[in-house]
């Protein structure tokens, strides 16, 4: 499908996320015949940058996944770019903006307007662009669509705020909210798995699961960036956004259809039965020195403030108060300056009757989000040959192997193209935001208060807090590897 003569305002063009995402994303579509050559992308920004500034900025992020660069493509995509600087909380900028818009409108003789503005700002401007696009930028008679990035809110009533002064602005069709998880292949792959297979879809409940885990791990720490991570935290930075995103996704019933708004409302279903986020059932953590003392505390961040309780590891329990879950405890994970860097879901089954197979292994599906994506089932075997043993083993899916000469898009170029062809399925409904603030803002409110627990103390590089085994076996999860044959690949015993 191509859309022709849409534009393409990005706001906030001199900024790290555009350069690194958004006109990446958009060069990614048009190298791969996704974005059609009509279409005109105009940055916006105070900074008075010539166009070969702005070129300048874009260019060293324009690389394929393989590192080469195709400079031809390079070259034409540069010349769909224009630039216009200008302050965004007066008119003026946005008159000159709005005259070019309908100079290139015209130009390509647009019957209907296709006016795309990607907001790539802080949420301190947010408001005043989002109110002089309406006044100034807004075709009534064309098709309009605003992207929002994260952060929405920074708890419920800052987020019902936000939304009660847009929504005056724009109707819900026309916003698009980036939660740029929900364009990631395995997450975007999840409803097939689940549905699509009849051995997933039947024993995916509380009859055959006993633990459910979701992770992320981040190999780094703050290193100078933490004065802005000080007042968000890790639960506000991925928790209560990706990681509840993918929660959902494995956790709502089978949508009726694959429009939109279907797939949303089983979303807000299954968010209203999540019970409120017990203060009894987490782990919170703040990374020290590594044990070699080559990486800094939290603490030695020079941005930080000093004595800070603010967390960069958290593990939450979660309990979904309905049919398929009850009693199926399911934990999400997060954490910076860890041992490995990683995103993964793992769906721990219960063991098999004793009798025959004493002590054997509970099957593990693990979908791996990143890196390398991939989804494993871990199973038991004979071990082959003439040995009566079982032994574990898996039922392999790796990206990189089975889909060699795939394209798998950037989550931000699958999102753009959602946009550009109107699709919501991937972005955040506005009362599934309000859902998932009205579950977190009370949890945020007793780390944050007089109260809060001392968060326990990890070194940089270790797996989490030493509370976490204890965490995950209180939370059903059978620790398997440790004493356990399983390799990866497997290897021939000895
Ligand atoms: P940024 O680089 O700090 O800001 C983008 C542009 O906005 C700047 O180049 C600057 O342009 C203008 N700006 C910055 N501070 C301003 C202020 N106080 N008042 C008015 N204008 C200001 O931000 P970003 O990292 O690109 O992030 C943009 C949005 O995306 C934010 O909402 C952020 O939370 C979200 N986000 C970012 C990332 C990322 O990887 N960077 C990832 C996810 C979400 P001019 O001075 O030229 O106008
Ligand atoms: P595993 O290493 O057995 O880990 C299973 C789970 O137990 C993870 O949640 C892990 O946490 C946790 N855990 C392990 N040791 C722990 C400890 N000491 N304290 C607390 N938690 C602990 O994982 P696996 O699935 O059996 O995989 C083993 C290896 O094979 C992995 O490296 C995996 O990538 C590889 N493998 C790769 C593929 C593939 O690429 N297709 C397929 C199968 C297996 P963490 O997540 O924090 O480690």
């Amino acid at each position: 499908e191509f859309i022709k003569d849409t534009t393409v305002v990005v706001f906030g063009a001199s900024g790290d996320l555009a350069k690194k995402k958004t006109f990446p994303a958009l060069f990614g579509l048009f190298r791969e015949g996704y974005l059609d050559p009509s279409t005109k992308i105009i940055g916006y920004a105070r900074s008075d940058l010539s166009l070969e500034d702005l070129h300048a900025r874009i260019e060293p992020h324009l690389g394929k996944p393989n590192g080469s660069h195709d400079d031809s493509k390079v070259k034409q995509f540069f010349q769909m770019i224009s630039y216009i600087h200008g302050p965004y909380d007066t008119s003026e900028g946005f008159d000159k903006l709005k005259t070019h818009i309908e100079t290139l409108e015209k130009s390509s003789k647009v019957t209907q307007s296709h006016r795309l503005f990607y907001l790539a700002l802080p949420p301190s401007v947010f408001l005043t662009v989002a109110t002089n696009i309406k006044k100034i930028l807004y075709d009534p008679n064309g098709i309009t669509r605003v992207v929002v990035e994260k952060p929405f809110g920074h708890d419920l009533a800052s987020a019902r705020e936000l939304q009660n002064n847009l929504a005056p602005l724009f109707r819900e069709e026309e916003l698009f909210r980036i939660d740029h998880y929900l364009g990631k292949e395995l997450v975007k792959n999840l409803l097939v798995l689940r549905f699509g297979n009849q051995f997933l879809n039947a024993s995916w409940n509380k009859e055959n699961l006993q633990s459910i885990q979701i992770s992320f791990k981040e190999p780094f720490g703050t290193e100078g960036r933490g004065g802005y991570f000080d007042s968000i935290g890790i639960i506000r930075d991925v928790m209560q956004n990706h990681l509840l995103q993918i929660l959902t996704l494995l956790a709502m019933e089978r949508p009726a259809s694959f429009d939109p708004e279907s797939i949303r409302d089983e979303k807000v279903k299954v968010l209203k039965c999540m019970a409120p986020i017990d203060h009894d059932d987490i782990l919170v953590g703040q990374y020290t020195k590594s044990k070699d003392g080559s990486k800094p505390a939290y603490l030695d961040d020079d941005t930080v403030k000093p004595g800070s309780k603010c967390i960069t590891f958290a593990a939450l329990g979660f309990k979904i108060q309905n049919e398929r879950w009850e009693g199926v405890p399911i934990m999400m994970r997060a954490g910076k300056a860890l041992n490995e860097g990683k995103v993964e879901i793992r769906l721990q089954y219960k063991a098999v009757a004793s009798g025959v197979f004493n002590n054997i292994p509970n099957n593990e599906l693990v979908i791996r989000v990143q890196p390398d994506p991939a989804v494993y089932m871990k199973f038991n075997a004979k071990t082959p040959g003439l040995s009566n043993a079982t032994q574990v083993t898996d039922l392999d899916l790796t990206y990189s192997s089975r889909y060699k000469d795939f394209w798998i898009p950037e989550a931000y170029e699958v999102l753009i193209r959602d946009v550009l062809l109107g699709n919501h399925s991937n972005f955040v409904r506005d009362d599934e935001l309000d859902v998932s603030w009205k579950l977190f803002t009370p949890l945020l409110e007793y780390l944050e208060g007089p109260n809060a627990p001392n968060p326990e103390l990890y070194p940089y590089g270790a797996r989490g807090p030493d509370g976490l085994i204890d965490y995950l076996t209180k939370h059903n999860y059978v620790l398997q590897s440790m004493g356990n044959s399983y390799t990866w690949p497997i290897t021939k015993p000895e």
